[in-house]
């Protein structure tokens, strides 16, 4: 069994992406993140990503705005953003106020400067097959993929979950890459049956343990997205410690995709700048 960590991948992209960096000469590349509300998920996420973005030598602008905020002002401040040109990136972290509609918003963002592959626009592009931003965790999975030279093409891959930022774009990503895709959902009736096909698995429904080492088909690749708290423990969508004695290759939680995801957002920043 190998254990597909994420580090390792992050260290090499990240490595790739200072040598391009270092091309740039003196010009500063520059991030954004919109911050509306007291989510302290979103606070933690938005100090992390500040500290990750000024480690690597990029500028970082935190556009803070409080829960009592309007919509129309909070769409203001990311048309400031997207006029910035200093700014070359932007992320509007979720979740926000509920008064804020995020649909909205969202498709208000420069889809030349969606880092995180939000806008409808760039959600079109990446199921068209034809480029655009993804979602930075979407391609953090096809980065492990292809950094422990594991095929796509011609694999059945099971993607449990279906939301725009991860289920939905890496089953068009793994189906650009020729794999026979299977999405499944919460309505999905006998997921086993489903994902004991997957040459390759995909969890990213959020529901620690969710998929345990009887649903897993001999010598598959189990990418574990989930991020979930069980008896004060981070843990995956998979029972990790039973389906590892059956898989050929498994991410780690913590460890695993999570680590890969703020290195794709680098890159993306950097793809902004030249886009
Ligand atoms: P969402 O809640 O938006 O989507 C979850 C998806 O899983 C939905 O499509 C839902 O189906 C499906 N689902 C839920 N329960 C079941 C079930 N019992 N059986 C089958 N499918 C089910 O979550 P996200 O996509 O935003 O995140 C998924 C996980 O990934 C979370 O644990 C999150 O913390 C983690 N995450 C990890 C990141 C990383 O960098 N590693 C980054 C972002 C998130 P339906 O559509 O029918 O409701």
């Amino acid at each position: 069994m190998i254990e597909l960590r994420g580090k390792a991948v992050a260290d090499a992209h990240k490595e790739a992406l200072q040598d391009k960096i270092a091309a740039v000469g003196d010009a500063v590349i520059t991030m954004a993140v919109l911050l509306v509300g007291s989510d302290h998920g979103a606070h933690m996420y938005a100090t992390f990503m500040e500290k990750t973005a000024k480690n690597f030598g990029y500028g970082f602008v935190l556009r803070e705005l409080p829960e009592t905020v309007s919509h129309d002002e909070v769409v203001t401040a990311l048309r400031e953003l997207n006029d910035d040109d200093t700014v070359h990136g932007i992320l509007p972290l979720m979740p926000m106020p509920k008064h804020i509609d995020t649909e909205v918003l969202i498709d208000a963002l420069d889809p030349k400067k969606d880092i995180d592959g939000l806008t409808t626009y760039n959600i079109g592009l990446v199921t068209a097959g034809k480029g655009g931003f993804a979602p930075c965790t979407a391609k953090a999975c096809m980065a492990i993929l292809d950094h422990y030279g594991i095929p796509v093409e011609g694999k059945h891959v099971v993607v449990v979950g279906r939301s725009q930022v991860i289920g939905k774009p890496v089953a068009f990503m793994t189906l650009a890459a020729h794999g026979t895709v299977t999405i499944c959902h919460s309505r999905t009736p006998d997921l086993a049956n489903y994902v004991k096909q997957g040459d390759i698995v995909i969890a990213a429904a959020g529901r620690p343990h969710m998929i345990t080492a009887d649903m897993i088909k001999p010598g598959a690749v189990v990418i574990d997205v989930g991020i979930n708290e069980l008896n004060g423990k981070t843990v995956g969508d998979v029972d990790y410690d039973a389906v590892k004695e059956i898989a050929s290759a498994i991410t780690p939680v913590p460890g695993g995709v999570g680590s890969v995801t703020t290195t794709m957002m680098l890159e993306a920043v950097y793809e902004a700048y030249h886009a």
